[in-house]
């Protein structure tokens, strides 16, 4: 459906997409994730046909998009990450007006209707959008990317400013529109991209750092595995930690120790990283055997993408990935993202913009 051959993008000297390759399959949700500046923007500018690329090809639906503007972009739904939001008019009239300019064939009227309804916005039709609160205008955004039922969404950063609960619709709309369209969703926010979507392409400085699902992403790009231990040390002392840390630290195919807090009287926990490729538990067993140490509590825990993008965020590398010749490219990356959801929703919600509803002479709906 999309396919995207060593995209470049320079200005001036820097390069913002620096040879991007993908595909994107008919019906799946591809998000877009990296850090601000990364060059997601740009990459979707460029989808989009709404900027022109310094190289590379973009095929949308085997149109060229530089070759064939008119057709490729007739395949797209395109919601920026500021809605381009008429706002003096009402919802009605705009969407009406972006009908005609698409030349719209599908019967208007129920075509609109189907749009609303599905945008849940067919209570604030009669609305001028600039009373709508930012839920409401980032939903007509939505509806406006889907007149003409395009078969490519591409939606960027949709849910910044919205509070939790419009954070919450637009996921589970998003996650309904990938039933019938194709979609790319770009994101800084983890959690919101694993909320959503079927695969993942990790952006950083203008190259794909990993491309796959939140598993595989997780899989080929560490090796390494965690466990937690609690271990009873000879003297229930705080110098058991240095002495059981150091031992399990000399152990094969240990990458990383760390005693934790005091877990019971005199007991440490031992946070432990393993290359991945060993299995240390039985070594771990017979070496606090032989020193008369006792093993309370074992607990295997995979590494999660928030871990990893932590460890990223902390200037720690990955682990070479074993195979090889996978083709995935492996990240030496150092990331910063937001965990939060809602890091952005410094405003209040609806209620907030709705103080301006009551000089709505226009006001059709409730909220
Ligand atoms: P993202 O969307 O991931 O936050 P962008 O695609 O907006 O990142 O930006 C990628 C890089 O390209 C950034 O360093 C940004 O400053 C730069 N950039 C984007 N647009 C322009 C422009 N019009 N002129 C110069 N540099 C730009």
């Amino acid at each position: 459906m999309i396919e995207v051959k060593n995209l470049v993008k320079r200005y001036g000297d820097k390069r913002a997409v620096n040879n991007i390759s993908f595909k994107v399959e008919k019906g799946e949700i591809l998000g877009f994730l990296g850090p601000n500046g990364a060059g997601k923007s740009t990459t979707m500018n460029m989808l989009t046909g709404y900027i022109s690329s310094t190289s590379g090809q973009i095929l949308i639906n085997n149109t060229d998009i530089l070759e064939d503007p008119k057709k490729a972009k007739a395949n797209i739904g395109y919601l920026p990450e500021i809605p381009p939001l008429y706002v003096d008019m009402t919802v009605d009239g705009y969407l009406n007006f972006v009908y005609d300019l698409k030349k719209c064939k599908l019967p208007r009227k129920a075509h609109l209707k189907d749009v609303c309804d599905l945008c849940k916005i067919s209570d604030v039709r009669k609305r001028l959008i600039k009373n709508l609160s930012k839920g409401y205008k980032q939903r007509v955004g939505l509806a406006q990317a889907l007149i003409n039922n395009p078969p490519v969404l591409i939606l960027d950063e949709p849910t910044v400013g919205l509070d939790p609960n419009q954070i919450i619709e637009i996921r589970s709309l998003i996650k309904k529109l990938g039933k019938r369209h194709t979609v790319i969703l770009s994101s800084h926010i983890l959690p919101e991209i694993q909320a959503v979507c079927d695969r993942i392409i990790i952006i950083n400085k203008g190259v794909v750092a990993a491309d796959g699902t939140a598993d595989e992403i997780a899989s080929s790009i560490t090796n390494e595995h965690k466990m937690t231990l609690r271990i009873e040390g000879p003297t229930h002392t705080a110098s058991d930690k240095v002495l059981i840390a150091d031992a399990i630290r000399a152990l094969d195919g240990i990458k990383y120790v760390r005693a934790d807090m005091e877990r019971e009287k005199g007991i440490y926990d031992y946070d432990v990283e393993t290359d991945g490729k060993t299995d240390v538990r039985r070594a771990i067993n017979a070496l606090c055997s032989e020193k008369g140490w006792n093993i309370l509590m074992l607990q295997l825990s995979d590494l999660t993408l928030e871990d990893i993008f932590m460890k990223i965020t902390t200037g720690e590398q990955f682990a070479d990935s074993e195979d090889e010749n996978s083709g995935k490219p492996k990240p030496r990356i150092n990331l910063v993202f937001d965990n939060g959801d809602t890091n952005k929703a410094d405003k209040a919600p609806d209620e907030a913009d709705d103080s301006s509803q009551e000089a709505d002479e226009d006001n059709g709906g409730e909220q």
